[in-house]
């Protein structure tokens, strides 16, 4: 039986200071009314440029992101490492608009990638189509509406700097996720998705797309893709999420008065999910699949369906990931079993990776269970440790 209660195994690596801080961070954002007006706060300041490092470096960056630099990440990737657990480098830039800052962003991804061919304590490359394009060329690629001469060249420059990143990953044998975003650009992403695994998935799943299965048409889509991938000859490789834009994507969709693609509660989102996880397992012969989710029981479901395909815990096509900073109970727990683990390290400037944080806020606000049980296991471990030394100390 696969058991997360483990609290040595999970925090093995964190001192008791690092411990007692990240009690306190997980403390503070467990308040919905503190996370509002700091996301408000941050925005604001980040907008006017405002002085921000001596608030956030040692604080939520320092939790939540692996650095600055691929450098500042070394300690991070190699502590991981130690434990049996890859890091997936993200660099985590948002919301550009120029050109050069997307050519950069490909020059990051890249470097990711040739330092993951390097490093056996890297796993995958990852990155966001946002990092790489302007969001209202993708919003409008996802409208149908048609695009002028200018348009149509800067996506052709998107395409171009998608392909360059997979066929690095291609050539240096280096697997490569593709983050899901809101379902108004998502439909542009997925249709440039679906022709790069075509390209690259020829003889191993290289380029992963993601999947919300909070959306109502994801599980059919998974299904479908499948079915095309086996008529064209090519191996999908999949990330299962449950999705992370929930309040924007309904608060849009109540806007302009369209039906939210999103599951009207948590049960039926759940459920999708565990639909997905089953479909991906029982047809692992024709995909590889990456399980990114922090919900306990969603990951020993799987563990769970894996023991009963007979697959053996290591295998080749299943990928279980959380995110730097959260769920170090399930990470460290399965990777002690001998699971393929990763652990997603967002990095790059402070500024740039704002947004991620105030996401990684949010959502450990909207999901109060979650932040409860943090809190819960890192007092459980600290208490151990005292008790622990205290025993010693009597000896
Ligand atoms: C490795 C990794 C990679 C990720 N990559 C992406 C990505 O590319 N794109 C992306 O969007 N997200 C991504 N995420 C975030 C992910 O989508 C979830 O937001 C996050 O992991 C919480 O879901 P959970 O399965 O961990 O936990 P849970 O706590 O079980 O689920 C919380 C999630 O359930 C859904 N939910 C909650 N309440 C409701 C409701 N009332 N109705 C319907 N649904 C509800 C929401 O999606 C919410 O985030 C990633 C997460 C991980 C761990």
């Amino acid at each position: 039986m696969l058991s997360f209660d483990n609290t040595k195994i999970a925090f093995s690596d964190k001192s008791t200071k690092s411990l007692r801080k990240a009690y306190w961070m997980f403390w503070l954002v467990k308040n919905p009314f503190l996370v509002l007006l700091g996301s408000w706060l941050l925005t604001l300041a980040n907008k006017l440029r405002l002085p921000l490092h001596w608030a956030l470096r040692n604080t939520v960056f320092e939790h939540f992101c692996g650095g600055e630099t691929l450098d500042e990440c070394q300690s991070t990737i190699d502590a991981l490492g130690k434990k049996n657990i890859k890091a997936v480098l993200d660099y985590a830039a948002e919301g550009a608009e120029k050109e050069k800052e997307f050519d950069e962003a490909t020059r990051r991804i890249i470097a990711t990638i040739e330092l993951g061919h390097k490093n056996k304590n890297i796993g995958f490359a990852v990155f966001k189509f946002t990092g790489i394009a302007r969001f209202a060329l993708l919003e409008k690629v996802g409208s149908l509406d048609p695009l002028t001469a200018s348009e149509s060249l800067e996506l052709e420059r998107v395409k171009q700097r998608a392909d360059l990143i997979c066929q690095k990953a291609l050539e240096l044998n280096v697997q490569v996720m593709i983050d899901a975003e809101e379902s108004w650009i998502q439909s542009a992403i997925d249709e440039i998705t679906e022709e790069l695994m075509e390209r690259y998935n020829k003889e191993r799943p290289v380029v992963f797309h993601t999947l919300q299965l909070y959306r109502t048409d994801k599980l059919y889509y998974l299904k479908k893709l499948t079915a095309l991938a086996r008529q064209k000859k090519f191996m999908p490789g999949y990330k299962l999420v449950r999705g992370a834009y929930m309040e924007k994507e309904r608060k849009r969709a109540s806007r302009m008065g369209y039906a939210s693609p999103i599951h009207p509660d948590k049960t039926s989102t759940d459920a999708a999910f565990d639909d997905a996880v089953r479909f991906c397992i029982d047809h692992i012969d024709q995909l590889a699949v990456c399980i990114g989710s922090h919900n306990e029981l969603s990951n020993s479901e799987a563990a769970f369906l894996m023991d009963l395909n007979e697959l053996e815990n290591d295998h080749p096509s299943v990928f279980f990931s959380q995110l730097m900073g959260m769920s170090d109970h399930i990470s460290y727990n399965m990777a002690d079993k001998g699971f393929n683990v990763s652990k997603y390290v967002p990095y790059g400037p402070l500024r740039l990776a704002m947004p991620y944080l105030i996401r990684r806020a949010q959502e450990n606000t909207s999901v109060a269970g979650q932040t409860g049980r943090e809190l819960f296991l890192i007092r459980q471990e600290i208490m151990r440790r005292k008790k622990e030394s205290s025993s010693t100390n009597q000896n």
